[in-house]
């Protein structure tokens, strides 16, 4: 755990989030600002900054997200109608720094995003 990290007081209860999923590693809750009708981050219960702080023995877990994801938009209603977006550094719109997935879904999404 990262003191300092916003996700990791979620991860430890410290800040209440709406939970829709957990397993040992992974948890997932609703995004406080939605920019869809379903919006949920999917995040690793270990503190890892970006995807970019990710190596060869972290493939397991990365995996594990993945995978989170498809059963949460399953769980949601939204299978074969979901996006899954990681923004990786702040030029990418990452804002908080403990890696996590966004599972976006329930309106058409354009392409590319901005
Ligand atoms: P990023 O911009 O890093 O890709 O995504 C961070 C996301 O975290 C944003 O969509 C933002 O709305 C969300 N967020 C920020 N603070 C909180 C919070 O305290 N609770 C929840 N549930 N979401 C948060
Ligand atoms: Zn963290």
């Amino acid at each position: 755990m990262s003191e300092e990290c916003l996700f990791c007081k979620i991860v430890a209860g410290e800040i209440p989030s709406d939970r829709v999923w957990e397993d040992d590693d992974v948890v997932a809750f609703r995004d406080i600002s939605p920019q869809a009708p379903v919006h949920v981050l999917v995040i690793p219960k270990r503190h890892l900054a970006s995807l970019d702080e990710t190596a060869e023995g972290d493939a397991q877990l990365l995996g594990r997200l993945l995978g989170s994801c498809r059963s949460i938009a399953e769980q949601e209603g939204i299978a074969g109608a979901y996006r899954v977006v990681n923004n990786c550094g702040a030029a990418a719109g990452q804002s908080v720094f403990h890696i996590h997935l966004h599972v976006l879904g329930g309106r058409s999404l354009g392409w590319p995003p901005g």
